[in-house]
């Protein structure tokens, strides 16, 4: 039986109100390419399928080729014009290691984003891990693409400030933060040394400077193992991220885990408090003590051991934890 399937497309009035949301600029809704999912909330479009029994049923899958746009597609195969690092790098990185070669044939050399001192290097701070370089500027000072690429974000972005993320021909993606000003959008393709903003002191910055990251699937490298600083050259074309790197020296919050960790059993030996185990308790100890270096808390040591917080602690108590 012929059938004809007349296909028609709506789109709502609800889209027209994407403008309300803060996180889209106008221009924003109708660029092309963010991932697929957001691309279809934001057009919000309606199919209509009606069959008349008359013609011929025909079914033609074509081909989704809008991420063929964006540089390294069959890398990241999503382009989120929201998320800074929407990647969850240990769930795709399944290989032990990858050679990425920096530029390619036909690129444009590495060009330094902004040269000047270091003054803060990849590494955990007191509390946190800072996951870039700052370098040191002054207000107003260009800021510069390192390599050939497309920007994907360009907006005021938390912490960042002013930023711009752009993601490279090559595999990796560039952060540069904290500008007076950008001077670059979102879906713009730029050559290695394309103007990108000012520098400048803008999101969680205490004195003028860049904070400038390389990530690979969204885990932070440090940057110095790809740039000699002092000649303002790359050290290589190619750089071979290896699985172990990441583990050893690039997982900054998984390193400071096993370090505190390791502290701990070096100072409680056997008696260490941890978790799903039992702790016996010594001379000084407090509930909040013990909760702290055993990564729980006082209500959940008072739930599991039938204590109140003001409860008074015995030298050699156990206790769940
Ligand atoms: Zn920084």
């Amino acid at each position: 039986m012929k059938r004809l399937i007349y296909i028609l497309s709506i789109t709502c009035i609800a889209c027209l109100d994407v403008s309300a949301s803060p996180l889209f600029s106008p221009d924003e809704r109708n660029k092309p390419g963010d991932d697929k999912k957001k691309q279809a909330k934001r057009e919000d479009t309606t199919t209509i399928v009606v069959n008349n029994p008359d013609c011929i049923e025909e079914t033609e899958e074509i081909p989704d080729t809008t991420l063929i746009l964006f540089p390294s597609h069959d890398l990241y195969a999503s382009w989120d014009t929201n998320a800074a690092h929407p990647y969850k790098f240990n769930e795709i990185f399944k290989e032990d290691s990858v050679t990425i070669e920096l530029t390619k044939e036909g690129d444009n050399c590495f060009v330094m984003p902004y040269k000047g001192r270091l003054t803060s290097l990849f590494g955990w701070r007191k509390y946190r891990p800072h996951y870039g370089t700052d370098i040191d500027l002054e207000t107003g000072d260009t800021i510069v693409a390192a390599f050939d690429g497309m920007v994907r974000i360009a907006r005021y972005y938390h912490g960042y400030g002013n930023c711009v993320i752009i993601r490279h021909n090559n595999g990796l993606e560039t952060v540069y933060a904290h500008m007076s000003k950008i001077l670059a959008e979102s879906g713009q393709k730029v050559s290695a040394g394309t103007v990108l903003g000012l520098g400048g002191n803008t999101g969680h910055s205490y004195g003028s400077h860049l904070h400038f990251e390389i990530r690979y699937l969204g885990q932070a490298l440090d940057t110095q193992d790809f740039i000699d600083y002092e000649k303002g050259d790359l050290k290589c074309n190619t750089f071979v991220l290896r699985k172990t790197d990441v583990e050893n020296k690039y997982d900054l919050r998984a390193l400071h885990a096993r370090h505190k960790s390791d502290l701990m059993a070096r100072k409680y030996g056997k008696n260490r408090p941890v978790k799903g185990g039992v702790y016996r308790v010594r001379k000084g100890d407090t509930l909040g003590v013990i909760a702290r270096r055993s990564g729980t808390s006082v209500k959940s040591l008072c739930k599991k051991n039938g204590l109140k917080p003001t409860s008074t602690l015995r030298i050699g108590q156990k206790l769940k934890i």
